[in-house]
């Protein structure tokens, strides 16, 4: 992509109201746009990065054995009334009437259209499990929208649903989820820690937040060191297969956010130099809740012995907005983003030292078009802009790769590579920065 052609509208100064560092870099980056409180548009470069977040979470759930789907983001008053949750959710449930005056809602979850239309078509404990997701818009008038698209109203999820027969085949299914959020978060390049969350009503050890530690994040945070190094099951994980040793592992050393914090648990099981006091960010949430819609819904299925039994289910849901500030807080430096390879919006930023002058712009031409051919995503800054300015906003955007080139190396049959993360700069001939480029692993695309 060029420069010139794209759209990437910079800015010099965030806005004042930008409190944390994701958001004065998605502003400053050209990422987002605000439209109304808590409501954004999403530019191309912020966009492109979301797709590709969204790519690595359905792929995890995919292989994870979850099928996708697409439900409405407009959703029937009545559905939410049969569930008793229509009053409950209150102020934060954007209610809309349609012209027939019937009342609809904005969804800002699914579990009830999702009990409704499992309730119609899955009858026997046979149909078992069904296991299903959606990435979708959701709405939630939240009472203060703020940090830019980390707590956003409209924002994009990934919510998945699990229907089973029993509590037992629901914990399996509740694994797999475990074990995906694992891997997904691994992939984004992230440290996401799983910490016990409320489990309401129903109670037991079937809610996982999936947290990220970073100074910015909302809610105080509680875990044992040992969880930050713990190895991640690989992409050739066996999801049929038994994953309660994983879960159990990951799950028997503390970690806890503010509200299930237990002080005196966390002293006692945590030696004192392996306590971590920090802040966290919730990327993901999965919670088993039982029969809680589908009895009220009369999502029922026979079992195995001719009674009917409420199917027993889960939702299990991921920020994907939310992940694109997420990792930026995870993942900057003074002067920008520093995208992990995987979900970079491009992995090559190429810049032109001197454009204008005949022999630079031939030579970046002619790497520009390899790199397209070796199927490597380029930003090609074509602009006339000052080459200070060109590595300012190209730091700032944070791609992983810069290839420099200018009037001077060239002549010396030189350019330039520098590393985003580590600020490494090396000087190489043409052909051998592209090997170089072409070489590094694509591991974010096709599984690690
Ligand atoms: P929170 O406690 O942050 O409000 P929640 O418990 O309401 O989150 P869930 O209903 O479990 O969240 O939603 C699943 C995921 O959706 C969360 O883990 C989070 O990553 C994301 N999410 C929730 N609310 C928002 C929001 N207002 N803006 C962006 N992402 C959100
Ligand atoms: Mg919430």
């Amino acid at each position: 992509m060029r420069l010139s052609r794209y759209f990437l509208p910079t800015l010099k100064e965030p806005p004042r109201e930008a409190e944390i560092v994701s958001h004065r870099l998605m502003l400053r980056a050209g990422m987002i746009r605000q439209e109304s409180a808590g409501i954004y548009s999403w530019l191309p470069l912020g966009h492109k990065v979301m797709r590709k977040i969204e790519r690595i979470v359905r792929e995890e759930q995919d292989r994870a054995g979850f099928v996708e789907m697409l439900m409405p983001t407009i959703q029937p008053a009545d559905l939410w009334r049969a569930s008793g949750r229509y009053e409950d959710y209150g102020k934060e449930m954007l209610r809309i009437c349609d012209r027939h005056e019937r009342e609809m809602l904005y969804g800002p979850t699914n579990e009830e259209m999702v009990t409704d239309i499992l309730r119609v078509s899955v009858r026997s404990y046979r149909d078992l499990p069904k296991l299903v997701y959606h990435i979708q818009w959701k709405f939630r008038d939240e009472v203060r929208p703020r940090f830019g698209v980390m707590r956003g109203r409209e924002f994009l999820m990934k919510d998945a649903y699990s229907f089973d027969v029993d509590k037992e085949a629901a914990r399996r299914s509740y694994n797999r989820q475990f074990v995906a959020y694992l891997r997904t978060f691994e992939r984004l390049g992230l440290k996401a820690i799983p910490m016990a969350a409320e489990s309401g009503p129903i109670g037991g050890d079937m809610s996982h937040e999936f947290i990220i530690l970073a100074e910015t994040g909302e809610s105080a945070v509680y875990c044992d060191r040992a969880l930050v190094d713990m190895p991640v099951p690989g992409a050739d994980i066996d999801y049929e297969g038994d994953l309660s040793p994983i879960v159990e592992a990951w799950t028997a050393r503390y970690a806890a956010t503010d509200d299930k914090y237990d002080a005196a648990r966390f002293a006692a099981e945590v030696p004192a130099e392996r306590r971590v006091t920090a802040r966290g960010i919730e990327v993901g949430h999965i919670f088993y809740f039982g029969t809680k819609y589908s009895e009220p819904m009369g999502a029922l299925v026979q079992t195995s012995d001719g009674s009917q039994v409420a199917g027993e289910m889960g939702s299990y849901g991921i920020g994907v907005s939310r992940l694109v500030a997420a990792i930026i807080e995870a993942s900057h430096d003074e002067a920008g983003i520093i995208w992990p390879e995987a979900v970079a919006p491009f992995k090559v930023g190429l810049i032109n030292l001197k454009s204008g002058d005949a022999a630079t712009d031939k030579a970046c031409e002619d790497l520009y078009g390899r790199l397209a051919k070796a199927g490597i995503e380029v930003l090609y800054d074509d602009s006339e802009e000052r080459a200070g300015a060109k590595f300012t906003s190209m730091d700032l955007i944070g791609l992983p790769w810069q290839l420099i080139v200018g009037p001077r190396g060239l002549a010396a049959g030189e350019v330039e590579i520098k590393q985003r993360a580590s600020g490494e700069r090396v000087t190489l001939t043409p052909d051998a920065a592209i090997a170089k480029l072409a070489g590094r692993g694509n591991a974010g695309n096709t599984g690690i």
